[in-house]
């Protein structure tokens, strides 16, 4: 079976978030269910620097008012299919946003043309390669489905994933003349929305399927609360949409060989994590006692309640805790936790910026990772956490709900749990979870229990990857 991918970021050659790491990991994970997964993405300059051979497989003289090509190249065995379309994608900043951070202007004709590239290499474009699936993620990708619905390709099965329902991709009414689709498409069948033009909402209209990055996630985006404007699509396309939780690369993500830590360790070997947790203590200049260090790893934006964070620092400090904090984002943010840090010296640390080896070692050498999120499609970090004894303490939302078993009585006892979730999302929630998180951490026994617990879960794309393979086999029996 040929599917084609479509996704604005891929790890490892771009990544701005879980997407790129469901992009890179999934065509790997389906060549073991005897799927050929080609995907296509933008030619980014970080994208073009890194990819060492290419070849041109297709020209467009005109896609959407640029010349642009697709050239094929393999990375890491992810098979690429990169748009080479300078006019569009050859510029500073990074992938949606200029250097100061503001969206560039044009980013719905540079996402429209990946998406029509997508929609006509489902109509043959690239000579001797005929994808029988097209896969399209989140609303920089979503395009594709709408073009093949008005294009004549109705018959190829679509899928379109939302990684994160609060990115629609909304654009005014006057750009739909742009974008070369017949006047049918502006309607509430296709691209309409709210009186504007919705690239997800018209990928989710238009695609065979959709899917979404776990099952209460899906449940969650049917409701008000959840769904952004779209529960009401969302809900008559209920029989559609499935909710598959994302796995992680765990060759990558893996603390017995992991070269950003201190000390590789395993399950049977915990104790070997304090060399971790000492090189973390000097990194974040924390002092050393007998608390337990409390990590985030995150965009700090008020999605991740990162506010929720800086109201309970002080909190966790009287009570013996440290918390070390990696990520940026939101300025407002980034300046409460800098004004914590420096009120509790020694005992609240945080370094602003992405850093991905930084990032390892903080699941390798703090005791626990802080995911208050308000909502969390899927989340990696708690996942790597589970894998590292890192253990996770989470808000009960998303996939958050669906990874982490709460350590309630019921579940230490049947020896299942494997970290701590919390409702309402909030500071009182938090700390009464943390309450709970304290008492264990004096009774290490307990604490150690729940880390091989965590240890053990599967968090590998192994299931997820054969959920993916059964939806696509449902698909295509149904062509
Ligand atoms: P989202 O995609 O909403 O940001 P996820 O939890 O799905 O959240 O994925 C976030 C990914 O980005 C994880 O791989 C996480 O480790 C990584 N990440 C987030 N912030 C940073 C940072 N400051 N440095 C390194 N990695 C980060």
């Amino acid at each position: 079976m040929n599917i084609l991918s479509v996704a604005s970021e891929v790890f490892p050659l771009i990544k701005t978030g879980g997407l790129a790491d469901v992009a890179g990991a999934l065509p790997i994970a389906l060549a073991g269910h005897g799927m050929h997964m080609r995907t296509l993405m933008p030619g980014y300059p970080a994208v073009m620097q890194r990819l060492a051979k290419t070849e041109v497989v297709a020209t467009f003289e005109d896609l959407l008012g640029e010349p642009a090509r697709i050239l094929a190249a393999t990375h890491e065995g992810i098979d690429i299919l990169v748009l080479d379309a300078p006019g569009f994608f050859d510029r500073q900043g990074g992938p949606y946003t200029d250097a100061t951070g503001k969206d560039f202007v044009d980013n719905w004709r540079r996402f429209a043309a990946l998406s029509l590239a997508g929609a006509e290499i489902a109509r043959g474009l690239i000579p001797g390669w005929q994808p029988d699936i097209v896969h399209a993620h989140d609303w920089q990708a979503a395009m594709t489905a709408v073009y093949m619905r008005y294009t004549g390709l109705q018959h190829i099965p679509t899928v379109v994933t939302v990684h994160n329902l609060a990115f629609q991709g909304q654009f005014g009414p006057e750009i739909f003349t742009g974008l070369d689709l017949p006047p049918e498409a502006f309607s509430v069948e296709g691209l309409e929305y709210y009186g504007d033009v919705g690239f997800l909402k018209g990928g989710l209209r238009t695609a065979w399927s959709i899917t979404t990055v776990s099952p209460t996630y899906a449940h969650e985006i049917m409701t008000p609360e959840y769904g952004m404007g779209l529960e009401g699509l969302i809900n008559a396309r209920a029989g559609e949409l499935v909710g598959i939780v994302n796995g992680i690369d765990t060759a990558v993500w893996n603390p017995e060989t992991d070269p950003h830590i201190a000390r590789s360790f395993a399950a049977g070997s915990l104790k070997k994590r304090a060399m971790n947790r000492k090189a973390l203590v000097e990194r974040f200049n924390l002092i050393e006692d007998d608390g337990p260090i409390f990590c985030v790893v995150s965009r700090l934006t008020w999605q991740k309640g990162i506010d929720i964070i800086a109201e309970v620092a002080d909190w966790i400090v009287e009570r013996g805790g440290k918390l070390a904090v990696l990520g940026s984002g939101d300025q407002g943010l980034e300046g409460t936790l800098l004004a914590a840090a420096s009120r509790h010296r020694g005992h609240v640390g945080i370094v602003i910026g992405y850093n991905e080896p930084l990032s390892h070692l903080m699941q390798a050498g703090s005791d626990a990772i802080l995911i208050p999120s308000r909502f969390e499609p899927c989340g990696l970090t708690q996942l790597y956490g589970l894998r590292y004894g890192c253990i996770p303490i989470v808000a009960r939302t998303g996939g958050l709900a669906d990874t982490v078993i709460d350590a309630n009585e019921a579940a230490l006892s049947a020896r299942v749990a494997t970290g701590f979730q919390f409702t309402p999302i909030n500071a009182e929630g938090l700390r009464q979870a943390l309450r709970r998180v304290f008492k264990a951490w004096h009774e290490p026994k307990v604490w150690a229990r729940i880390q091989n617990q965590g240890m053990k879960s599967d968090v590998s794309w192994e299931n997820s990857a054969a959920r993916y393979a059964d939806l696509y086999s449902s698909l295509l029996s149904r062509v």
